[in-house]
């Protein structure tokens, strides 16, 4: 029987090959099932066991070349639950006080960070230290020069520094970016990327300028950020932004409601982005070249994402995010994989930098430019 796990292990094992992939239509069934895995596994452990953390946990049950073995809370009672719930032994099992302790032990390969954003620096310097791989959530930093300091204590320890970009390995997504880079659209000249929504309750992290680092764009409109450069498949040159605030008691100084921006890129291809604390139904990326287009729509939420280009429906199943990107970050960090779209930490300081550049802008009302 053809399984969904089967069909992962074949995504993954294929290495996401983007012309074997392109074969991966809804015809799924015709593929035999995958050989059995026997390579090497990555052993990883979740600090910050929260919703996001607890979703990676729940997708990695249907990992063959990861596998969950450890954790870090400063929750007691949230390691025992995952000791239970996924079958943690407790001697991987840490808090902020002894997470450093991790250097002495030979089961964990590496640590992921999934808490609120302004810990993902001095956690992964600490993760670095212990000589483990470190995965970052997004952003992987509230700034650039924070970013940067993490990619340099990667670096400095030996160790690799990978970020959540789960969209770098979803089908339909590379199957676009595919499209574009064999120049089946011709000369890109726009992308539109639209990504938000309407934010609960005021007293969360999300809209804490000390944990969250600002507002909606850390959070949400780095989706239309990366994704400009991805589906455009260059760097921007420049970039203009406006703020607009309606609700100044929840959105405290330093904390985004809504901001659109623009980019510019050097082959005069241009972006126009929305991203937003206030508004729902926003989840749609539009890319038009010369010659065809693609429209996603939804277009980064946790799927299925759906999408249609100038040939058509796009026909690919649907993947656990999660379950993906982990086998894929197993692949890259133990068989030293190239993805498609990197998803290493000097990846994550292009998008720092450029929300940066976007702060600077609606502070200037200027085009700031871009050297990334
Ligand atoms: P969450 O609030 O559900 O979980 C955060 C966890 O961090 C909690 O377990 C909390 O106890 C812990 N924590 C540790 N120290 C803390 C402190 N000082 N203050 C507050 N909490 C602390 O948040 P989440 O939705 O799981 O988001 C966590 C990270 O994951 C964020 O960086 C977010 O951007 C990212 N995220 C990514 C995706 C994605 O699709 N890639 C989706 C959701 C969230």
């Amino acid at each position: 029987m053809n399984t969904r796990r089967d069909f992962l292990h074949k995504l993954t094992a294929s290495a996401i090959a983007l012309p074997v992939l392109s074969a991966f239509n809804s015809q799924e069934k015709k593929y035999a099932p995958a050989k059995k895995y026997d390579g090497p596994v990555l052993r990883v452990a979740i600090c910050g066991l929260g919703s996001y953390g607890t979703r990676v946990a729940d997708a990695m049950r249907d990992c063959k070349q990861a596998k969950l073995v450890g954790a870090v809370s400063g929750t007691p009672s949230k390691l025992t639950d995952w000791q239970s719930k996924y079958g943690i032994p407790a001697k991987n099992c840490y808090n902020y006080e002894t997470l450093d302790e991790i250097k002495n032990n030979p089961d964990i390969d590496a640590v992921y960070v999934t808490t609120p954003n302004s810990l993902h620096k001095p956690l992964i310097l600490r993760v670095a230290k212990t000589g483990k791989h470190a995965i970052s959530e997004k952003p992987m930093a509230v700034n650039a020069k924070d970013a940067q300091d993490m990619v340099d204590a990667c670096k400095k320890a030996g160790v690799k520094l990978l970020v959540g970009y789960r969209m770098h390995f979803e089908p339909k997504t590379l199957e676009v970016i595919r499209m574009r880079k064999a120049g089946e659209m011709g000369k890109i000249l726009f992308f539109q990327g639209l990504t938000g929504f309407r934010i609960g309750d005021p007293t969360q992290w999300r809209l804490n300028k000390q944990l969250a680092g600002g507002g909606s764009m850390m959070d949400i409109g780095i989706y239309a950020i990366n994704g400009a450069r991805y589906m455009v498949g260059e760097d921007p040159i420049w970039v203009t932004a406006q703020e607009t605030k309606t609700d100044h008691e929840k959105f405290k100084e330093g904390v985004d409601e809504t901001i659109t921006f623009q980019f510019g890129f050097p082959s005069g291809a241009q972006a126009s982005c929305l991203s937003s604390y206030n508004m729902n139904n926003l989840d749609k990326f539009f890319l038009n070249g010369e010659k065809g287009w693609a429209e996603m729509v939804p277009s980064t939420g946790y799927g299925p994402i759906k999408g249609r280009t100038n040939k058509g429906e796009l026909d690919f199943p649907h993947v656990t995010h999660q379950t993906v990107q982990m086998e894929e970050f197993s692949a890259i960090l133990l068989q030293g994989k190239q993805p498609p779209v990197p998803v290493d930490g000097e990846e994550g300081v292009k998008d720092m930098k450029i929300i940066d550049a976007i702060y600077a802008a609606v502070k200037s009302g200027k085009k700031e430019k871009l050297n990334l």
